[in-house]
């Protein structure tokens, strides 16, 4: 990857920049002369593409113009992305250079524009909106482990939210994610998203709104209930769920072998049926056949 550092033409952006809080992370790393805790200095892209596997009423015909950033503050050993969000991966950009693919993306078609991984790279994206705003919806796709005053600046822009919440329980999430805090940060981030409104056209396709998604992982079944009664109980009923199986052992996963192997057919389903018996509606369930290596994109840089 490249090493230029490239700032932003904002002044007070670029203090701020000198002592990174972005994220809850708040590690304070100088992002104008090296990487903070989520790996990158400036603006990286690794890949962007229209990609046809989203929920249907995000990918909905021609596909969801995915751009897939460098970098990331959440250190999941499992990460199906990991060259990417480990910074391995990954072609700066300027936020004039990220505005042109936008309209790339939606001169190939794109039904949205999707940001993967965006809350550490928030003064630059807002910069490349001001330069260009995209005709078409833009979506935040996120790990959730968002301060709500960076979800706050770039809301203006955002039409739908993709949040993936990835564990309740504290032991959990210390474990896979080094943050017993996670779930604590992430339900108050969603809460704020879950805020947009939502709007579908008669076809299908989401215009506005919030989608969680949530992975279910090998032997944390219990701990996905508890995700899902959380949904149901705080989150406003127009809020779809995405109750995702696709779990594959990728990664860095030497130290947790019980990851070492894909969710079974019960215990994706034992999920799936808590969300049917507390009345989830607004439900998007996906077929076991998705957890395949061949659904991880080849990156670009
Ligand atoms: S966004 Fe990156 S540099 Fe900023 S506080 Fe979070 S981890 Fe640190």
């Amino acid at each position: 990857m490249s090493e230029k550092i490239w700032t932003t033409q904002n002044t007070e952006w670029n203090k701020e920049l000198q002592n990174c809080r972005l994220c809850p992370l708040e590690c304070g790393a100088n992002r104008l002369s090296g990487a903070g805790a989520c790996g990158v200095t400036g603006l990286s892209v690794a890949k962007y593409y229209l990609h046809p596997f989203e929920e249907p009423c995000i990918s909905f015909r021609k596909g969801s113009g995915t751009i897939f950033f460098t970098g990331c503050n959440l250190r999941c050993p499992f990460c199906q992305n990991y060259e990417v969000s480990r910074a391995k991966r990954g072609k700066v950009v300027t936020p004039n250079e990220l505005a042109d693919i936008f309209k790339e993306l939606e001169d190939m078609g794109a039904e949205n524009i999707s940001l993967v991984t965006p809350s550490h790279l928030v003064p630059y994206l807002v910069q490349a909106f001001r330069i260009y705003k995209p005709k078409i919806p833009v979506v935040y796709n996120t790990g959730s482990y968002e301060k709500i005053e960076t979800l706050a600046r770039i809301d203006e822009y955002v039409d739908i939210y993709l949040p993936d919440v990835k564990f309740y329980s504290p032991t959990l999430s210390k474990r896979y994610l080094g943050r017993a805090d996670y779930f604590d940060v992430a339900s108050q981030a969603v809460a704020f998203m879950a805020k947009k409104p939502l709007c579908m056209t008669k076809e299908g396709k989401m215009l506005s709104g919030t989608i969680v998604r949530h992975l279910v992982m090998p032997l944390c079944a219990n701990d996905s209930k508890q995700i899902l009664r959380w949904f149901k109980n705080e989150l406003p009923e127009t809020t779809y769920l995405s109750l995702m199986s696709q779990y594959t052992p990728f990664g860095n996963i030497d130290s947790f072998p019980e990851l070492a192997r894909k969710v079974t057919a019960r215990e994706y389903d034992n999920v799936l049926n808590e969300a049917f018996a507390l009345g989830i509606g607004n439900l998007f369930a996906q077929e076991r056949d998705s957890a395949d290596k061949a659904y991880i994109p080849e990156w670009d840089f």
